[in-house]
């Protein structure tokens, strides 16, 4: 079948054609593309076109698609078992590999899902300190979670429907909303209900608005507001943990949260997130304390296999100084590519994280994110597809590099983009 066909298809029997909404082309425009393979930095689609992947399936793909250690992990363990219930020694190898690497974590559960992930360490901070209120920011995703639908990032906000249908009430006033890189927000709210809050989710570095980094003072304000109120720091290292540096943001801006949420590359590609905190938090977790949270198919072999490979890879080649060189490198390139075409553009972009804002003016919040032109940005999605780069279809995701993304395929993109700014600018 064509790319059509299966459009077609999928819409027939999906709900609008895709298993998550990021993949519809809905801020875009267009059907999306069908992939029927990947290597290192490039994906090929059904009809066997080649493009270089700047999404990287939304961020786990650090080391390229198909690191050979990870597909030899996995092949290892097909012939071994797909899936026990029961014990096994490479869930026990990737805890400790996890903690040994973020900072501060002194345990750590295995779920399978950013979502799952996110849901339970809430759930845990809210046991831990019997109390009910959250706070959350504006344009932050972490996961489908009904506490977190409210003014949610990335495809919430992509599809305009930031709060969504279906969350009851009771659950969205539980759920108080401050704004991304706004401290003096967040103190009101702890001065407004001083002994109800029990956790701030906070994505260090924001991925889901497009990239938006943290003021100088902001993480640091939400520590010691966290100290003084008595409330647990959770930082949603999905996106960024094992991304931005070994420990991820954590280590980068060198605050430390009381609980850590991780996905993503943490699997390998395979379904495998984890949640970890300090000692006495996570020993509210059941069957050591009385907060509940289980899972079938948690710990799974086959994700464990291709989580603990990636992670030894990346301990043994530490790329996050030459990827952060890589990303500074891309960015520079697009910003030049975009001044030369008279094309007002803000390039954010941190280590291997990058997006390309169509705007005049600095974007440090949603309300400045959403201030970017998204039809600027689907001229130059489009763009970028006909000359063969995939990027995340919509203005408010974060584009990911490599290490299989070298200097030249680097150079390809800058040449690319630079003709599709000129064309944008004319
Ligand atoms: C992707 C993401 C999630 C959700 O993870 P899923 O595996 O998609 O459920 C949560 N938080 C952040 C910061 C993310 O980027």
């Amino acid at each position: 079948m064509n790319k059509t066909e299966l459009w077609l298809k999928a819409c027939k029997n999906i709900p609008g054609g895709v298993n998550s909404p990021v993949r519809a082309f809905g801020g875009v425009g267009g059907n999306p593309i069908f992939v029927d393979r990947a290597l290192g930095a490039h994906l090929y689609d059904v009809e066997d076109r080649e493009y270089i992947d700047l999404v990287l399936s939304f961020g786990p793909m650090i080391l390229g698609h198909n690191p050979l250690a990870v597909t030899e992990a996995l092949q290892n363990q097909l012939k071994k078992g797909l899936s026990f219930g029961a014990c096994t020694g490479a869930e026990v190898l990737l805890a400790e590999r996890i903690l040994s690497m973020v900072q501060g974590m002194d345990l750590v559960r295995l779920v399978n899902s950013g979502t799952e992930a996110t849901m339970s360490a809430v759930r845990v901070a809210r046991g831990f300190t019997a109390r009910n209120k959250i706070i959350k920011f504006k344009g932050c995703y972490h996961g489908h979670g009904d506490s977190f639908l409210i003014q949610a990032g990335s495809g919430a906000l992509t599809h305009g429907v930031p709060s969504s249908l279906g969350v009851p009430e009771g659950v969205a006033q539980d759920t108080l909303i401050a704004s991304y890189n706004h401290l003096e927000e967040v103190e009101a709210l702890f001065e407004k209900h001083p002994n109800d809050i029990a956790t701030i989710i906070v994505e260090p570095v924001a991925g889901n608005m497009g990239v938006v980094v943290p003021k100088p003072g902001f993480l640091e304000g939400l520590r010691r507001l966290c100290d003084s109120y008595g409330a647990v720091l959770i930082f949603d290292e999905v996106m960024t943990g094992f991304r931005l540096a070994r420990g991820g943001a954590a280590e980068l801006f060198n605050v430390k949260p009381d609980m850590m949420t991780l996905g993503k590359i943490v699997g390998g590609g395979m379904p495998l997130a984890a949640y970890a905190g300090r000692r006495d938090i996570m020993e509210m977790v059941s069957p050591l304390g009385g907060v509940y949270q289980a899972g079938t198919l948690s710990g799974n072999p086959m994700a464990t296999a291709a989580g603990l490979a990636q992670l030894e890879l990346l301990e043994s080649q530490k790329p996050w100084t030459e990827l952060a060189r890589r990303g500074a490198y891309l960015a520079q390139g697009l910003r030049d590519g975009a001044a030369h075409a008279n094309v007002p553009v803000q390039v954010n972009q941190i280590g291997s994280m990058l997006t390309v804002f169509f705007s005049k003016n600095p974007v440090h919040d949603t309300d400045t994110a959403l201030a970017a032109d998204a039809k600027k940005f689907a001229r130059f999605f489009h763009g970028m597809l006909e000359r063969g780069v995939y990027l995340p279809p919509s203005q408010y995701e974060s584009a990911f590099i490599s290490t299989a993304h070298t200097d030249e395929i680097l150079d390809s993109i800058i040449e690319k983009a630079t003709q599709v700014f000129a064309q944008i600018g004319s």
